[in-house]
Protein backbone atom coordinates (compact mmCIF):
# COMPACT_ATOMS: atom_id res chain seq x y z
CA UNK A 1 0.00 0.00 0.00
CA UNK A 2 2.59 2.12 1.03
CA UNK A 3 3.79 3.73 -2.45
CA UNK A 4 4.86 7.21 -4.34
CA UNK A 5 1.45 8.84 -5.34
CA UNK A 6 -0.59 6.49 -3.15
CA UNK A 7 -1.33 9.88 -0.74
CA UNK A 8 -2.81 11.81 -3.59
CA UNK A 9 -4.54 9.14 -5.33
CA UNK A 10 -6.31 8.13 -1.62
CA UNK A 11 -7.59 11.75 -0.88
CA UNK A 12 -9.43 11.30 -4.73
CA UNK A 13 -11.05 8.43 -3.37
CA UNK A 14 -12.02 9.29 0.12
CA UNK A 15 -14.13 11.77 -1.82
CA UNK A 16 -16.40 8.95 -3.55
CA UNK A 17 -18.29 6.92 -2.13
CA UNK A 18 -18.07 3.72 -4.48
CA UNK A 19 -13.99 3.89 -4.67
CA UNK A 20 -11.78 1.28 -2.97
CA UNK A 21 -10.91 3.08 -0.38
CA UNK A 22 -12.14 4.96 2.85
CA UNK A 23 -10.34 5.79 6.13
CA UNK A 24 -13.91 6.59 8.80
CA UNK A 25 -13.09 10.28 9.98
CA UNK A 26 -12.42 9.88 13.91
CA UNK A 27 -9.80 11.72 16.47
CA UNK A 28 -7.89 8.60 17.15
CA UNK A 29 -4.35 8.54 18.06
CA UNK A 30 -3.44 5.29 16.65
CA UNK A 31 -4.86 6.00 13.46
CA UNK A 32 -3.33 9.39 13.79
CA UNK A 33 -0.04 7.56 14.54
CA UNK A 34 -0.49 4.90 11.84
CA UNK A 35 -1.03 7.70 8.66
CA UNK A 36 2.04 9.38 10.35
CA UNK A 37 4.32 6.47 10.07
CA UNK A 38 2.27 5.50 6.05
CA UNK A 39 3.00 8.95 4.81
CA UNK A 40 6.50 8.32 5.98
CA UNK A 41 6.89 4.96 4.07
CA UNK A 42 5.03 6.16 0.95
CA UNK A 43 8.49 7.05 -0.71
CA UNK A 44 10.47 4.84 -3.35
CA UNK A 45 13.27 3.66 -0.83
CA UNK A 46 11.01 2.37 1.24
CA UNK A 47 9.46 0.26 -1.40
CA UNK A 48 12.85 -0.34 -2.77
CA UNK A 49 13.81 -1.83 0.26
CA UNK A 50 10.83 -3.82 0.76
CA UNK A 51 9.77 -5.29 -2.60
CA UNK A 52 12.80 -8.11 -2.75
CA UNK A 53 11.87 -9.28 0.92
CA UNK A 54 7.98 -9.97 0.08
CA UNK A 55 9.27 -11.13 -3.06
CA UNK A 56 11.45 -13.90 -1.38
CA UNK A 57 8.50 -14.12 1.86
CA UNK A 58 5.75 -14.61 -0.97
CA UNK A 59 7.74 -17.32 -3.53
CA UNK A 60 8.84 -19.16 0.25
CA UNK A 61 5.31 -19.25 0.88
CA UNK A 62 4.02 -20.76 -2.24
CA UNK A 63 6.69 -23.26 -2.48
CA UNK A 64 5.62 -24.41 1.06
CA UNK A 65 1.71 -24.66 -0.30
CA UNK A 66 2.49 -26.39 -3.22
CA UNK A 67 4.75 -28.87 -1.03
CA UNK A 68 1.30 -29.06 0.72
CA UNK A 69 -0.83 -29.60 -2.01
CA UNK A 70 1.05 -33.03 -3.37
CA UNK A 71 1.11 -34.13 -0.36
CA UNK A 72 -1.83 -36.82 -0.46
CA UNK A 73 -4.24 -35.63 2.62
CA UNK A 74 -4.25 -32.08 0.87
CA UNK A 75 -6.79 -30.50 -1.53
CA UNK A 76 -7.62 -27.22 -1.06
CA UNK A 77 -7.55 -25.88 -4.98
CA UNK A 78 -3.92 -25.65 -5.45
CA UNK A 79 -3.37 -23.76 -8.89
CA UNK A 80 -0.45 -22.31 -10.77
CA UNK A 81 -2.82 -20.13 -13.53
CA UNK A 82 -0.64 -16.84 -13.14
CA UNK A 83 -2.30 -13.56 -12.65
CA UNK A 84 -3.84 -11.39 -14.78
CA UNK A 85 -3.96 -7.24 -14.61
CA UNK A 86 -6.52 -5.82 -16.50
CA UNK A 87 -6.49 -1.88 -17.14
CA UNK A 88 -8.66 0.48 -19.61
CA UNK A 89 -7.01 3.81 -18.98
CA UNK A 90 -3.32 4.67 -20.79
CA UNK A 91 -2.43 6.28 -17.19
CA UNK A 92 -2.89 2.82 -15.69
CA UNK A 93 -1.09 1.17 -18.74
CA UNK A 94 1.87 3.23 -17.93
CA UNK A 95 1.94 2.40 -14.32
CA UNK A 96 2.04 -1.32 -15.15
CA UNK A 97 4.44 -0.98 -17.45
CA UNK A 98 6.72 0.54 -14.90
CA UNK A 99 5.31 -2.32 -12.85
CA UNK A 100 6.44 -4.93 -15.25
CA UNK A 101 9.82 -3.38 -15.34
CA UNK A 102 10.06 -3.26 -11.50
CA UNK A 103 8.91 -7.42 -11.47
CA UNK A 104 11.55 -7.94 -14.90
CA UNK A 105 14.72 -6.31 -12.13
CA UNK A 106 13.35 -8.42 -9.52
CA UNK A 107 13.26 -11.87 -11.94
CA UNK A 108 9.48 -11.72 -11.50
CA UNK A 109 8.32 -13.00 -15.36
CA UNK A 110 5.61 -10.32 -16.39
CA UNK A 111 4.23 -10.12 -19.91
CA UNK A 112 2.49 -7.05 -21.23
CA UNK A 113 -0.32 -8.45 -23.30
CA UNK A 114 -2.56 -6.56 -26.55
CA UNK A 115 -6.07 -7.11 -26.71
CA UNK A 116 -5.40 -10.64 -29.33
CA UNK A 117 -2.97 -11.93 -26.72
CA UNK A 118 -5.60 -11.45 -23.39
CA UNK A 119 -8.13 -13.56 -25.66
CA UNK A 120 -5.94 -16.56 -25.77
CA UNK A 121 -5.85 -16.14 -22.51
CA UNK A 122 -9.65 -15.70 -21.72
CA UNK A 123 -11.46 -16.98 -24.93
CA UNK A 124 -15.05 -17.05 -23.17
CA UNK A 125 -14.34 -13.31 -22.38
CA UNK A 126 -15.27 -10.23 -24.19
CA UNK A 127 -13.15 -7.69 -22.78
CA UNK A 128 -13.41 -3.99 -22.34
CA UNK A 129 -9.86 -3.11 -21.62
CA UNK A 130 -6.84 -1.31 -23.35
CA UNK A 131 -4.30 -4.68 -22.22
CA UNK A 132 -3.22 -6.67 -19.27
CA UNK A 133 -0.25 -8.02 -18.15
CA UNK A 134 0.51 -11.27 -16.88
CA UNK A 135 2.32 -13.06 -14.53
CA UNK A 136 2.43 -16.48 -15.35
CA UNK A 137 4.59 -17.37 -11.38
CA UNK A 138 1.29 -16.61 -9.71
CA UNK A 139 -0.51 -19.31 -7.84
CA UNK A 140 -4.38 -19.62 -6.16
CA UNK A 141 -5.92 -21.80 -4.00
CA UNK A 142 -9.80 -22.05 -2.31
CA UNK A 143 -8.78 -20.61 1.43
CA UNK A 144 -11.92 -22.28 2.90
CA UNK A 145 -11.32 -25.37 2.23
CA UNK A 146 -7.29 -25.02 3.61
CA UNK A 147 -8.35 -23.68 6.57
CA UNK A 148 -10.73 -26.59 6.74
CA UNK A 149 -8.41 -28.96 6.43
CA UNK A 150 -5.52 -27.73 8.40
CA UNK A 151 -7.81 -27.82 11.54
CA UNK A 152 -8.74 -31.48 10.39
CA UNK A 153 -5.29 -32.13 10.88
CA UNK A 154 -3.75 -30.22 13.81
CA UNK A 155 -7.04 -32.33 16.03
CA UNK A 156 -5.52 -35.36 14.04
CA UNK A 157 -2.50 -34.71 15.61
CA UNK A 158 -3.79 -34.23 18.68
CA UNK A 159 -3.47 -30.25 19.21
CA UNK A 160 -6.95 -29.14 21.39
CA UNK A 161 -8.52 -26.34 19.94
CA UNK A 162 -10.93 -24.38 21.89
CA UNK A 163 -12.96 -21.94 20.55
CA UNK A 164 -15.59 -19.26 22.22
CA UNK A 165 -12.85 -18.39 24.29
CA UNK A 166 -12.33 -14.40 23.89
CA UNK A 167 -9.27 -13.24 25.23
CA UNK A 168 -9.05 -9.91 26.99
CA UNK A 169 -6.54 -9.57 28.96
CA UNK A 170 -3.44 -11.26 29.97
CA UNK A 171 -1.98 -11.67 33.58
CA UNK A 172 1.99 -10.90 33.97
CA UNK A 173 4.27 -11.24 36.34
CA UNK A 174 7.81 -9.61 35.89
CA UNK A 175 8.15 -9.67 32.15
CA UNK A 176 6.36 -12.68 31.48
CA UNK A 177 2.62 -14.02 30.73
CA UNK A 178 1.66 -16.46 33.27
CA UNK A 179 -2.18 -16.56 32.11
CA UNK A 180 -4.57 -15.38 29.42
CA UNK A 181 -7.54 -13.87 30.69
CA UNK A 182 -11.08 -14.34 28.75
CA UNK A 183 -14.27 -12.61 28.57
CA UNK A 184 -15.85 -15.15 31.30
CA UNK A 185 -13.52 -13.94 33.53
CA UNK A 186 -11.44 -17.29 33.98
CA UNK A 187 -8.04 -17.14 33.41
CA UNK A 188 -5.71 -20.14 31.00
CA UNK A 189 -2.04 -20.24 32.34
CA UNK A 190 0.34 -20.23 29.96
CA UNK A 191 4.31 -20.91 29.33
CA UNK A 192 4.81 -19.81 25.85
CA UNK A 193 1.76 -17.09 24.03
CA UNK A 194 1.76 -17.04 20.36
CA UNK A 195 -0.67 -13.77 19.67
CA UNK A 196 -1.79 -14.31 15.83
CA UNK A 197 -4.73 -12.20 16.82
CA UNK A 198 -5.28 -10.49 12.94
CA UNK A 199 -5.93 -6.63 13.14
CA UNK A 200 -7.25 -7.18 17.62
CA UNK A 201 -3.67 -7.81 17.83
CA UNK A 202 -2.46 -4.45 18.54
CA UNK A 203 -5.25 -3.50 21.18
CA UNK A 204 -4.74 -6.73 22.57
CA UNK A 205 -0.68 -5.96 22.57
CA UNK A 206 -1.70 -3.02 24.06
CA UNK A 207 -2.82 -4.61 27.63
CA UNK A 208 0.63 -6.19 27.92
CA UNK A 209 2.36 -2.84 27.36
CA UNK A 210 3.83 -3.54 23.76
CA UNK A 211 2.95 -1.18 21.54
CA UNK A 212 2.63 -1.66 17.39
CA UNK A 213 1.06 0.28 14.61
CA UNK A 214 -1.83 -1.28 12.85
CA UNK A 215 -5.32 -0.68 11.40
CA UNK A 216 -8.48 -3.20 10.36
CA UNK A 217 -7.93 -2.67 6.40
CA UNK A 218 -11.93 -3.70 6.26
CA UNK A 219 -12.85 -5.45 3.11
CA UNK A 220 -15.42 -7.45 1.06
CA UNK A 221 -16.38 -10.21 -1.36
CA UNK A 222 -19.07 -11.60 -2.44
CA UNK A 223 -19.25 -15.27 -4.30
CA UNK A 224 -20.92 -16.30 -7.29
CA UNK A 225 -22.63 -19.97 -6.89
CA UNK A 226 -21.39 -21.71 -10.70
CA UNK A 227 -21.82 -18.81 -12.48
CA UNK A 228 -22.60 -19.73 -16.24
CA UNK A 229 -19.76 -17.41 -17.52
CA UNK A 230 -16.55 -16.49 -15.64
CA UNK A 231 -12.79 -15.41 -16.49
CA UNK A 232 -10.44 -18.69 -15.70
CA UNK A 233 -7.50 -16.70 -14.77
CA UNK A 234 -7.54 -14.86 -11.02
CA UNK A 235 -7.54 -11.13 -12.44
CA UNK A 236 -7.03 -7.57 -10.59
CA UNK A 237 -9.39 -4.53 -12.29
CA UNK A 238 -6.49 -2.57 -12.22
CA UNK A 239 -8.65 0.51 -11.79
CA UNK A 240 -11.47 -0.54 -9.59
CA UNK A 241 -8.84 -2.20 -7.37
CA UNK A 242 -11.16 -5.26 -7.72
CA UNK A 243 -10.00 -8.83 -7.33
CA UNK A 244 -11.37 -12.15 -9.53
CA UNK A 245 -10.75 -15.09 -8.89
CA UNK A 246 -12.11 -18.73 -9.91
CA UNK A 247 -12.44 -20.65 -7.27
CA UNK A 248 -13.52 -24.33 -8.03
CA UNK A 249 -16.90 -23.86 -9.91
CA UNK A 250 -17.64 -20.18 -8.17
CA UNK A 251 -16.15 -17.28 -8.83
CA UNK A 252 -14.87 -14.60 -6.01
CA UNK A 253 -15.11 -11.31 -6.55
CA UNK A 254 -13.36 -8.62 -3.78
CA UNK A 255 -12.36 -5.17 -3.13
CA UNK A 256 -12.01 -2.13 -1.11
CA UNK A 257 -9.86 -1.20 1.49
CA UNK A 258 -11.21 0.66 4.69
CA UNK A 259 -9.39 2.00 8.02
CA UNK A 260 -12.94 1.34 10.05
CA UNK A 261 -12.16 0.91 13.47
CA UNK A 262 -13.26 -2.58 13.27
CA UNK A 263 -16.82 -1.50 12.56
CA UNK A 264 -18.72 -4.30 11.23
CA UNK A 265 -20.98 -2.40 9.41
CA UNK A 266 -21.14 -3.19 5.55
CA UNK A 267 -20.91 -0.12 3.36
CA UNK A 268 -23.56 -0.76 0.57
CA UNK A 269 -22.33 1.79 -1.88
CA UNK A 270 -18.53 0.44 -1.57
CA UNK A 271 -20.28 -3.57 -2.49
CA UNK A 272 -22.05 -1.88 -5.12
CA UNK A 273 -18.70 -0.35 -6.27
CA UNK A 274 -17.03 -3.27 -7.01
CA UNK A 275 -20.16 -4.56 -8.47
CA UNK A 276 -20.41 -2.73 -10.79
CA UNK A 277 -16.94 -2.55 -11.81
CA UNK A 278 -17.35 -6.22 -13.49
CA UNK A 279 -19.46 -4.96 -16.75
CA UNK A 280 -17.11 -1.98 -16.89
CA UNK A 281 -14.65 -4.97 -17.63
CA UNK A 282 -16.29 -7.69 -19.33
CA UNK A 283 -18.60 -6.86 -21.61
CA UNK A 284 -20.45 -10.37 -21.65
CA UNK A 285 -20.65 -10.19 -17.86
CA UNK A 286 -23.75 -8.65 -15.95
CA UNK A 287 -23.35 -6.38 -12.66
CA UNK A 288 -23.99 -8.93 -10.11
CA UNK A 289 -26.59 -7.42 -7.48
CA UNK A 290 -26.02 -6.33 -3.74
CA UNK A 291 -29.53 -7.85 -2.41
CA UNK A 292 -29.12 -11.19 -4.44
CA UNK A 293 -25.46 -11.95 -3.14
CA UNK A 294 -24.29 -12.81 0.30
CA UNK A 295 -21.54 -10.20 1.20
CA UNK A 296 -18.70 -11.10 3.25
CA UNK A 297 -16.34 -8.69 5.19
CA UNK A 298 -12.92 -9.30 6.61
CA UNK A 299 -10.17 -7.59 7.86
CA UNK A 300 -7.06 -7.14 6.73
CA UNK A 301 -4.01 -6.22 9.23
CA UNK A 302 -2.31 -2.98 7.69
CA UNK A 303 0.48 -2.23 8.74
CA UNK A 304 1.92 1.51 8.06
CA UNK A 305 5.10 -0.10 5.70
CA UNK A 306 3.48 -3.18 4.39
CA UNK A 307 6.12 -5.38 5.98
CA UNK A 308 4.34 -7.66 8.68
CA UNK A 309 5.33 -7.80 12.42
CA UNK A 310 6.94 -11.32 13.06
CA UNK A 311 9.00 -11.93 16.34
CA UNK A 312 9.67 -11.87 19.75
CA UNK A 313 8.15 -9.04 21.59
CA UNK A 314 10.66 -6.83 22.88
CA UNK A 315 9.18 -6.05 25.93
CA UNK A 316 7.98 -9.93 27.29
CA UNK A 317 10.37 -13.03 27.14
CA UNK A 318 8.01 -15.27 26.53
CA UNK A 319 5.88 -13.79 23.68
CA UNK A 320 6.23 -13.83 20.23
CA UNK A 321 3.80 -12.21 17.56
CA UNK A 322 2.99 -13.05 14.33
CA UNK A 323 0.66 -9.73 12.33
CA UNK A 324 0.82 -7.06 9.45
CA UNK A 325 0.19 -9.25 6.87
CA UNK A 326 -2.08 -6.62 5.35
CA UNK A 327 -3.31 -7.84 1.92
CA UNK A 328 -1.29 -11.00 1.82
CA UNK A 329 -2.38 -12.58 4.64
CA UNK A 330 -3.19 -15.95 3.28
CA UNK A 331 -0.47 -15.76 0.62
CA UNK A 332 2.38 -15.47 3.27
CA UNK A 333 0.54 -17.78 5.51
CA UNK A 334 2.31 -21.02 4.99
CA UNK A 335 6.12 -19.42 5.20
CA UNK A 336 4.53 -17.24 8.63
CA UNK A 337 3.49 -20.13 9.79
CA UNK A 338 6.92 -21.97 9.29
CA UNK A 339 8.85 -18.84 10.50
CA UNK A 340 6.97 -18.58 14.25
CA UNK A 341 7.49 -21.97 14.57
CA UNK A 342 11.51 -21.62 13.87
CA UNK A 343 11.61 -18.25 16.83
CA UNK A 344 9.22 -20.22 19.02
CA UNK A 345 11.59 -23.46 19.02
CA UNK A 346 14.77 -20.99 19.26
CA UNK A 347 15.58 -22.10 15.44
CA UNK A 348 17.67 -20.25 12.92
CA UNK A 349 14.61 -18.41 10.91
CA UNK A 350 14.36 -19.76 7.00
CA UNK A 351 14.17 -16.01 6.30
CA UNK A 352 15.56 -12.74 8.08
CA UNK A 353 12.84 -11.26 10.10
CA UNK A 354 14.66 -8.26 11.27
CA UNK A 355 12.90 -6.26 8.96
CA UNK A 356 9.36 -7.44 10.86
CA UNK A 357 10.65 -6.18 13.84
CA UNK A 358 8.15 -5.22 16.83
CA UNK A 359 9.22 -1.97 17.46
CA UNK A 360 10.84 -1.20 13.85
CA UNK A 361 8.97 2.61 14.19
C1 LIG B 1 -11.83 -8.87 0.81
C2 LIG B 1 -10.51 -9.47 1.20
C3 LIG B 1 -9.78 -10.14 0.25
C4 LIG B 1 -8.53 -10.69 0.57
N1 LIG B 1 -7.84 -11.36 -0.40
C5 LIG B 1 -6.63 -11.88 -0.08
C6 LIG B 1 -5.89 -12.58 -1.07
O1 LIG B 1 -6.30 -12.71 -2.23
N2 LIG B 1 -4.68 -13.09 -0.73
C7 LIG B 1 -4.17 -12.95 0.53
O2 LIG B 1 -3.08 -13.44 0.79
N3 LIG B 1 -4.86 -12.32 1.50
C8 LIG B 1 -6.07 -11.76 1.21
N4 LIG B 1 -6.76 -11.07 2.16
C9 LIG B 1 -6.09 -10.76 3.45
C10 LIG B 1 -6.17 -11.89 4.45
O3 LIG B 1 -7.51 -12.27 4.63
C11 LIG B 1 -5.56 -11.40 5.77
O4 LIG B 1 -4.27 -10.91 5.56
C12 LIG B 1 -5.51 -12.58 6.75
O5 LIG B 1 -6.80 -13.01 7.08
C13 LIG B 1 -4.77 -12.20 8.02
O6 LIG B 1 -4.65 -13.38 8.75
P1 LIG B 1 -4.46 -13.40 10.31
O7 LIG B 1 -4.47 -14.81 10.73
O8 LIG B 1 -3.30 -12.53 10.68
O9 LIG B 1 -5.77 -12.64 10.88
P2 LIG B 1 -7.28 -13.09 10.83
O10 LIG B 1 -7.56 -13.91 9.63
O11 LIG B 1 -8.09 -11.87 11.06
O12 LIG B 1 -7.39 -14.06 12.08
C14 LIG B 1 -7.28 -13.56 13.39
C15 LIG B 1 -8.05 -14.48 14.31
O13 LIG B 1 -7.85 -14.08 15.66
C16 LIG B 1 -9.10 -14.16 16.35
N5 LIG B 1 -9.07 -13.22 17.47
C17 LIG B 1 -9.00 -11.87 17.41
N6 LIG B 1 -9.04 -11.34 18.64
C18 LIG B 1 -9.13 -12.36 19.50
C19 LIG B 1 -9.23 -12.45 20.93
N7 LIG B 1 -9.22 -11.36 21.69
N8 LIG B 1 -9.34 -13.68 21.48
C20 LIG B 1 -9.35 -14.79 20.71
N9 LIG B 1 -9.27 -14.77 19.36
C21 LIG B 1 -9.16 -13.57 18.77
C22 LIG B 1 -10.12 -13.74 15.29
O14 LIG B 1 -11.40 -14.20 15.66
C23 LIG B 1 -9.56 -14.44 14.07
O15 LIG B 1 -10.04 -15.75 13.97
C24 LIG B 1 -8.03 -10.55 1.88
C25 LIG B 1 -8.78 -9.89 2.86
C26 LIG B 1 -10.02 -9.36 2.53
C27 LIG B 1 -10.80 -8.66 3.60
Amino acid sequence: MATPGVITQGVKWLLNSKSPFYVKPRLNADLIQWLWHFYRSANVKQVAQAMPILYAFNERSKALYKEIATSNDFDFGFEEKGLLMLYKTKKQAAKEEELADQAHKLGVKAEMLNNQALKRLEPDMELDVLGGIYFPGDAHLHPTQLMAQMIGRLKQKGVQLVGNNSIVDFKLKGKKIIALVNNRGEELSVKNVLLTAGSWTGLLLKKAGVKIHLQDGKGYSVTLNKPNLRPRIPTILSEAKVAITPMGEDLRIGGTLELSGLSPKISQSRVQGILESIPNYYKNLPTPTFEKEKVWKGYRPCTPDGMPYIGKSPVLSNLTVGTGHGMMGLSLGAATGKILSEVVTGQETMLDIRPFRLNRF
